[in-house]
């Protein structure tokens, strides 16, 4: 599925052996680890609390090597990282691995659609709780001609869902989605820059998908501009395909089974002025 070449001879490329999955990324200071540490929590366990279990963790403090008690990590003083998605499956498929790697954050999951869906929102639920997340959906409009919404109502609901707080991290959908082509993902996307333009949102970093299928040409896969892409483990990607197949239940032969993508891509920004600059470039290349 992902891509298995390896760029670590490339200009601009580097091997991250501190990253917890063993990451290529680019020499781009935007894509350093978000949660304040140098490095993140050792941890490739699939399951997040129960494997984070070695009792200790090393979260920031770690730089003066003082173990922070788990209690303290499940506590509050963990710092708040969201993703903001239009429907409950994205959150897996295209940053699923990146949330089972980082358990040091408390996440926050909310998504656009499908909150009065029978079959989909108990599900949504069940996987959060595999996620060791907390989140909220709304009931946007999905029907099948992906009518435009109005920006201003989906930046509405955003900030509803999202309930407040401010974020080290926020993840979202990219400008062009992920594949060709869901509107709701563009729509989510472009909401979500627009309130941290104005100043509604308030996050250290947004990180977008990265992902392309040239034109339904072959499968998503991270795009070669992706400013930071991640090769899961065996055990987070297992983890992560399971989410699809039993908790969501989509067939292994599903689009769904087949695209989620075990390498994972992001764009990453640490200031609005950039991500609404290069939103503004794709825009004009769109
Ligand atoms: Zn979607």
């Amino acid at each position: 599925m992902g891509k298995q070449t390896d760029k670590s001879d490339l200009p601009g490329y580097k091997f991250d052996f501190d990253h917890p999955l063993g990451g290529l990324r680019l020499d781009d200071p935007n894509c350093e680890e978000p949660n304040g540490s140098v490095a993140s929590v050792e941890n490739n366990s699939t399951s997040r609390h129960a494997n984070v279990s070695e009792s200790m963790l090393l979260l920031p403090s770690r730089k003066t090597m003082t173990p922070v008690p788990l209690e303290a990590v499940r506590s509050e003083t963990r710092p708040r990282a969201a993703v903001v998605v239009a429907h409950p499956d994205d959150e897996t498929l295209w940053c699923g691995g990146y949330i089972l790697a980082h358990p040091e954050f408390l996440w926050r999951v909310v998504t656009l659609c499908r909150a009065l869906d029978p079959d989909r929102a108990p599900k949504f639920r069940q996987v959060l709780q595999q996620l060791g997340a907390e989140g909220e959906m709304a009931d946007m409009d999905d029907g099948p001609d992906q009518v435009p919404l109005p920006i201003v109502q989906v930046e509405e609901t955003i900030v509803r869902v999202l309930s407040g707080g401010s974020y080290r991290l926020i993840l979202t959908h990219g400008p062009m989605g992920e594949y060709t082509r869901h509107r709701r993902h563009e729509e989510c996307c472009q909401s979500v820059v627009e309130l941290w333009r104005s100043g509604v949102i308030d996050t250290g970093r947004l990180w977008m998908f990265a992902y392309e299928d040239g034109g339904r040409a072959y499968l998503p896969r991270v795009r070669d501009d992706a400013d930071r892409r991640d090769m899961l483990t065996d055990d987070i990607w297992l983890e992560k395909r399971r989410l699809i197949t039993d908790f969501y239940g989509y067939g292994h032969d599903s689009w769904e089974a087949q695209s989620t993508p075990r390498e994972e891509g992001f764009w990453c920004f640490d200031s609005v002025q950039a991500a609404v600059k290069r939103t503004a470039f794709w825009e004009q290349q769109s």
